[in-house]
């Protein structure tokens, strides 16, 4: 497992990016709309690891609810892993809670299953997995 990126809840993600730009010193270098999540994502490359700004796309957003709770700032840690459904089996032998029984569609070509956070000292857990050639259809 790898820190594949963090996400970041933002409540207005075109002002955002640009803090982020001035952070980072370097470019947003991709976005991209998750329908089934109702976000849009805006990533940078830090090294290995990528930031994700996360904003919401309508009222219902899990985004805009978590702002509504919590306020912007850290929404979850993306580790990477080789096989998810192995990972998953795994964790839920250990007992963590996993918000899906089956893996869903992430941005940047992953899929993604999210973790409790209370099962990980309030941290949301999301674990993904590149989809290979020939593995893009769930
Ligand atoms: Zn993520």
């Amino acid at each position: 497992m790898h820190i594949d990126h963090i996400g970041i809840a933002v409540s207005d993600l075109e002002s955002a990016i640009r803090t982020y730009e001035k952070l980072l010193n370097r470019e947003c270098y991709k976005r991209e709309v998750v329908d089934q999540q109702a976000v849009e994502t805006a990533f940078f490359k830090t090294g290995e690891s990528k930031v994700e700004l996360l904003g919401a796309t309508s009222e219902n957003s899990v985004i805009n609810t978590f702002i509504s709770k919590r306020g912007e700032g850290l929404h979850h840690v993306a580790f990477e892993v080789e096989n998810l459904e192995e990972e998953m089996a795994r964790l839920k032998k250990e007992g963590f809670t996993l918000l899906s029984d089956k893996p869903g569609v992430g941005a940047d070509n992953k899929r993604i299953v999210f973790l409790h956070p209370k099962d990980s000292n309030g941290v949301l857990v999301e674990l993904c997995e590149s989809i290979k050639d020939g593995r893009s259809n769930l």
